[in-house]
């Protein structure tokens, strides 16, 4: 069963459905014609990729003189209002330099292929510090992602374990236990 720590519902209805929820990826602008417009979004998009199912995310790009103030807020905690003032040239490159200091870019991303690589259910084993009774943490990993310490509750007596999940998981409290 889930259990979840202080986690609004709907991530948790996002991961039960799977792709059937996509969250919308929104992307604003001021002070561009139509044909700036849709050329910025698709550089947007192309920036965020698919990491745009998970979550809510929004750009706001307003073009000021050569330049495109940019406001990003992503699903993490290390993308809750980010900006910067760029160009049109810098804004994709730029994009990419947030998710990677927020550690959503894996190498696969970096080499242009055909997108990020799938997540990967991790399956990992606990024993509980309290109970002593086996049970596992599941969660979605990324590859060479950082590793976070998490509270998680052992599924038999409801005490807190600390356990490690991946960073992603971590910070999206996208994690759960439950009985071996
Ligand atoms: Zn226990």
């Amino acid at each position: 069963m889930w259990r979840r720590l202080d986690a609004p519902q709907h991530d948790a209805d996002t991961r039960l459905s799977g792709l059937e929820t996509r969250m919308p990826l929104k992307v604003m602008t001021a002070g561009c014609d139509d044909g700036e417009k849709s050329r910025l979004e698709s550089l947007v998009r192309a920036a965020i990729g698919d990491r745009s199912e998970r979550g809510n995310w929004s750009v706001s790009l307003v073009r000021i003189g050569t330049k495109l103030s940019t406001r990003l807020e992503g699903p993490s905690p290390a993308l809750r209002d980010v900006s910067f003032m760029v160009t049109e040239e810098q804004l994709q490159e730029s994009l990419l330099g947030a998710l990677r200091d927020a550690g959503l870019v894996t190498p696969h991303d970096e080499s242009g292929a055909e997108g990020p690589t799938p997540n990967e259910t991790q399956r990992n084993a606990h024993v509980c510090g309290t109970c002593a009774n086996a049970f596992v943490v599941l969660f979605e990993s990324f590859p060479e992602e950082a590793e976070r310490t998490v509270p998680v509750a052992c599924p038999h007596c409801w005490q807190l374990n600390r356990v490690p999940v991946g960073q992603w998981a971590a910070e999206g409290e996208e994690y759960r236990a439950e009985k071996a």
